[in-house]
C-alpha cells in the first residue's frame, strides 16, 4: 500500500497543545494521530488509527492463538444485570448512566463481567460444553475523576477483556496460566517495557490476580521490586517478613514514665534521649497506635488500633486492601470526642484490650521485642513494653508503608520503587458472577455444577499511548515495526523530476513486494519534510534527494538514528525485508 502525504488527511502541529503533559499525549496530537473532543474523549485520525488497528491485530492474533473466541457484547446495557452484582450502585460516580425514552435506566459498559456470564449461560448447558474462553475488543466507559494524557487514561477508550469458564479450580488455574502467557508474548511482540506485579497479598490467594505495568516514570501506579530476585509487587501486595520470636527472659521491665507534652514521636524521641535510657533512641524504638474505624459490607462500623514503628506511616491503601472487604477510615475528631479514653498522642496497647478494641500490628512487632509506647494518659509513655509479656496483639497487619531498602519478602535483596502504566490485568475471579446468576450446567454426574470464571484485561488504546511514551526522542515518535503506521517513509526531496520519477518507482516496487509506503511527495521543503518524518516515527526513513543522480539514496533507521547513503538496489533490498 502506497500512502501519499500529498493527500493524506493528516496536518501536523508544530505546537504543543496547551493541555498536554506527558511526552506521548504531545506527540499524538502533534504528529496527527488522535484529536481531543472533550475531556478524555478522543478521534482517531488516519495515522493514528492505523496503530490502534495493528495494536489490536496482536491483541487478537495472542487470544486466538490461546483457543479464546471473539465475540462482541454492546457498549450500551440495562440496568438489571449490574443491579443484581450490587455494581450499579457500588461503581459509584465512575458509571455512566443513562436513561431511555420510556423512563429505563442503562449504563455504558465499564467492564462486562456480568453480560459474560449471563450470555454462556444463555448458550452453554453441559460440562462438556467447557472450558471456554470469550474475548472482545471493545469500547468501554468511564466517568474517570482525571482523565489523563489524551488516551492513556480516557473516559471513553478500547478494551481487549476476556473471561474464562471451568468447571473447577485446576481449570481455572490453568486458563489464567494460559492468559498469562498469551499476555507476555503479546506485550514482548509490541515492543513495551514491563514486569508483572502481583496484585493481592500472598494471604489472598498468591498469584490470583496479577498486573501487567509498563515501566514509565509517568506511571501513575508504584511498585517494587526487588532487582537480585525480581521479585515485583504492587505495594499494596507487599509482605513484611515478621520477625522471629526472642527470648523475653531478662528483659528489663516495663515502667510508665512522665514524658510531658510529648504527643508527636519527635517530641518523644527528643525526651527519650534526655531522660538517661541508657541509649540512643530512634523513632523504629517506639511504637505508635493509629486508630481506624472499619466496617464490613453488613456490619457496624467497629474502632481498630494499628501498633507499628513510630518511624513509619500507615500507608491507608495498603490498610485498605488488608481489611478487604471492610471499608477502612481514619478517625474523626468526633469519634476521638465519643470515646474519651483515647487520649491522643497517648494512646497505647492496654486501654484497647481494657475497651475490647481489637488491636494489629505490624509484622515487625515481634515476640520479645520492646517499645516505648503510650501509657493512655496525657503526658506519660511506658518504656520497654514488651510484645507477649506486656501486650499482645490480636494479629498481625501490613499496613505500613513501604520504603525503598526494605528487604523483599522472598529474602533475596531490598526493594526499591518504581513507576509504572497498568497495560494488563489478569484476576482469578472464582465463584462471584456466577452465584449471581445461578449458572449451572449439567455435570459429568448429572449433578449441576457451576463454572468459576477468571477475567483478563487489557487497554488497547492506553497501549498506543504507552508504546508512544517508551518510544520517542525529542523529535518525535519511534515506532516499533509491529505497530508502525507504515514500514517505509519515503520522502522525495528537492525539485529534480528524475528523483521524483525514481521515488514513485522505488514506492512502486516497494508496494509490490508488499511493504506499507508512507510516500512523502508533497511541494513542501525537505526540512519540513524531515521533520515530519522525525515527527510521525516509521521506522525507517528513505531520502530521494541530490545522490539520486548518482543512483544512491540515502536510508536512515529512526529508532538508532543510524544510516546513510547507499545503492538504490541495496535499498530496495533493505526496504523489502520491512514488508510482511
Ligand atoms: P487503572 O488502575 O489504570 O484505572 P483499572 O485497574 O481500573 O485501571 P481494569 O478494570 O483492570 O483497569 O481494566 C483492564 C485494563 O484496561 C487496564 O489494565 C488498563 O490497561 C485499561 N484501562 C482501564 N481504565 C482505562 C482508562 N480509563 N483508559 C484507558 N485504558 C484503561
Ligand atoms: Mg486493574
Amino acid at each position: 500500500m502506497i500512502t501519499r502525504l500529498s493527500t493524506l488527511f493528516l496536518r501536523t502541529l508544530r505546537d504543543d497543545p496547551a493541555d498536554a503533559e506527558l511526552p506521548s499525549h504531545r506527540l499524538l496530537v502533534r504528529a496527527g494521530y488522535i484529536r481531543r473532543i472533550a475531556p478524555g474523549v478522543y478521534s482517531w485520525l488516519p495515522l493514528g488509527l492505523r496503530v490502534l488497528r495493528e495494536v489490536e491485530r496482536v491483541v487478537r492474533e495472542e487470544m486466538d492463538a490461546i483457543g479464546a473466541q471473539e465475540i462482541s457484547l454492546p457498549a450500551l446495557l440495562p440496568r438489571e444485570p449490574y443491579e443484581k452484582t450490587n455494581r450499579w450502585t457500588e461503581y459509584g460516580p465512575g458509571l455512566f448512566r443513562l436513561r431511555d425514552r420510556k423512563g429505563n435506566d442503562y449504563l455504558l459498559g465499564p467492564t462486562h463481567e456480568e453480560l459474560f456470564a449471563l450470555t454462556v449461560q444463555g448458550e452453554l448447558n453441559s460440562y462438556k460444553d467447557f472450558p471456554v474462553t470469550l474475548y472482545q475488543v471493545q469500547t468501554k466507559y468511564r466517568d474517570e475523576e482525571r482523565p489523563r494524557a489524551g488516551i492513556l487514561r480516557g473516559r471513553e477508550f478500547i478494551m481487549k477483556d476476556s473471561y474464562s469458564f471451568d468447571l473447577d479450580e485446576d481449570g481455572l488455574v490453568a486458563s489464567y496460566a494460559l492468559h498469562r502467557g498469551a499476555y507476555q508474548r503479546m506485550f514482548d511482540r509490541l515492543g513495551v517495557r514491563y514486569v508483572i506485579v502481583s496484585a493481592m497479598s500472598g494471604a489472598m490467594g498468591g498469584s490470583a490476580s496479577e498486573e501487567f505495568l509498563a515501566e514509565s516514570p509517568n506511571g501513575e501506579d508504584t511498585f517494587v521490586r526487588c532487582l537480585e530476585s525480581g521479585y515485583a509487587a504492587n505495594v499494596e501486595a507487599v509482605t513484611t517478613p515478621a520477625a522471629a520470636p526472642r527470648p523475653i527472659d531478662g528483659l528489663p521491665p516495663a515502667r510508665v514514665c512522665d514524658t510531658p507534652d510529648t504527643p508527636t514521636i519527635d517530641a518523644l524521641v527528643d525526651w527519650a534521649n534526655s531522660a538517661g535510657l541508657g541509649r540512643a533512641v530512634t523513632a523504629a524504638d517506639t511504637l505508635k497506635t493509629v486508630l481506624v474505624k472499619t466496617k464490613l459490607p453488613a456490619g457496624e462500623w467497629q474502632l481498630l488500633g494499628v501498633g507499628l514503628p513510630g518511624d513509619r506511616e500507615v500507608d491507608i491503601k495498603r490498610l485498605a486492601a488488608a481489611m478487604e472487604p471492610a471499608e477502612v477510615v481514619l478517625l474523626t475528631e468526633s469519634d476521638f470526642a465519643r470515646n474519651p479514653f483515647l487520649i491522643k498522642g497517648y494512646v497505647g496497647p492496654k486501654v484497647l484490650r481494657d475497651n475490647g478494641i481489637k488491636y494489629l500490628a505490624d509484622p515487625r512487632v515481634g515476640i520479645g521485642t520492646a517499645w516505648i509506647t503510650g501509657a493512655d494518659e496525657a503526658g506519660k509513655h511506658v518504656v520497654d513494653a514488651v510484645c507477649g509479656r506486656d501486650f499482645t496483639p490480636d494479629g498481625t497487619v501490613d499496613a505500613a508503608e513501604v520504603r525503598d531498602g526494605d528487604p523483599s519478602p522472598d529474602g533475596a535483596g531490598v526493594l526499591v520503587s518504581a513507576r509504572g502504566i497498568e497495560i494488563g490485568h489478569i484476576f482469578q475471579l472464582g465463584r462471584k458472577y456466577t452465584d449471581a446468576f445461578s449458572v449451572d450446567v449439567l455435570g459429568a454426574d448429572g449433578k449441576k455444577v457451576r463454572p468459576t470464571m477468571g477475567s483478563y484485561g487489557v487497554g488497547v488504546s492506553r497501549l498506543v499511548a504507552v508504546i508512544a511514551e517508551q518510544c520517542h526522542d525529542e523529535r518525535g515518535l519511534r515506532w516499533p515495526a509491529e505497530v508502525a503506521p507504515a514500514d517505509v517513509h519515503l520522502v522525495i526531496a528537492g525539485k529534480d523530476e528524475a528523483a521524483r520519477a525514481g521515488a514513485e518507482q522505488l514506492a512502486a516496487d516497494l508496494d509490490a513486494a508488499g511493504v506499507r509506503v508512507l510516500l512523502d511527495d508533497r511541494k513542501a521543503s525537505p526540512g519540513v519534510k524531515f521533520a515530519d518524518a522525525e515527527l510521525i516515527g516509521v521506522p525507517v526513513v528513505c531520502i530521494v534527494g541530490r545522490g539520486w543522480k548518482n543512483g544512491l539514496v540515502e536510508v536512515r533507521d529512526r529508532f538508532t538514528g543510524s544510516g546513510g547513503e547507499v545503492p538504490v538496489a541495496e535499498a530496495m533490498d533493505l526496504l523489502s525485508r520491512r514488508g510482511s
